[in-house]
């Protein structure tokens, strides 16, 4: 990553969050010295991570790209799933991709099942994996592509009635929200590379 991309939030003199990346001798709103704060300076939440680190869950990447520097709404997301080894699996025009890990480390994670269903997961996974459906003949840009892996992934798993009718509700229903956080994040970082701090 080119740049440290922490982001710390606190409050001083008055219930408004002030983002920086260093806590500033001054603060911004009433230019007193901070001694003390109303919140303490934390970390904002980072809401990307390593899908190796990220076992048992459905990992998205931007298909060009990553999220922090190059994403916008409109772009094109990836998506693919991780074992419980963290091991990444995603269908593309290639067929089915194993461990492409150097993609995969700056993604969003959905962990949609307890730990308990680990095995089923694994199992599941194995089970598609062997199927020549998902050969890279049969890829299509829209109708079998990565998302159409993903979607009957999560049909055959079979948790709690868990299915999406098609990959438009899968994303409203389950990405969705996540990616708003990341670009919630992502403007905070923007925002920082142009000032030392700012006040929302
Ligand atoms: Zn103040």
């Amino acid at each position: 990553m080119a740049c440290d991309p922490r982001i710390i939030c606190f409050q001083h003199c008055c219930p408004k969050n002030i983002f920086c990346k260093n806590v500033p001798e001054t603060c911004p709103i009433c230019q007193m010295y901070i001694t003390k704060y109303i919140v303490d300076p934390f970390v904002v939440p980072y809401p990307y991570i390593n899908a190796a680190h990220q076992s048992t869950s459905i990992v998205v990447r931007p298909s060009q790209g990553d999220f922090l520097n190059d994403y916008h709404s409109a772009n094109d997301l990836h998506i693919g799933i991780t074992n419980s080894e963290g091991i990444v699996f995603e269908y593309d025009k290639e067929g089915i991709i194993i461990n492409d890990w150097s993609k995969w480390i700056n993604c969003i994670a959905l962990t949609i099942v307890p730990s308990c269903w680990e095995d089923h997961w694994n199992e599941t996974l194995k089970i598609m994996l062997k199927d020549s459906k998902w050969k890279s003949e049969n890829y299509d840009e829209n109708s079998m592509n990565c998302f159409n892996f993903v979607l009957e992934f999560i049909y055959n798993l079979q948790y709690m009635g868990m299915t999406f009718i098609s990959k438009e509700c899968m994303c409203n229903k389950l990405i969705l929200p996540k990616i708003q956080e990341a670009i919630k994040y992502n403007s905070l970082f923007k925002k920082l590379q142009i000032n030392k701090c700012f006040v929302l």
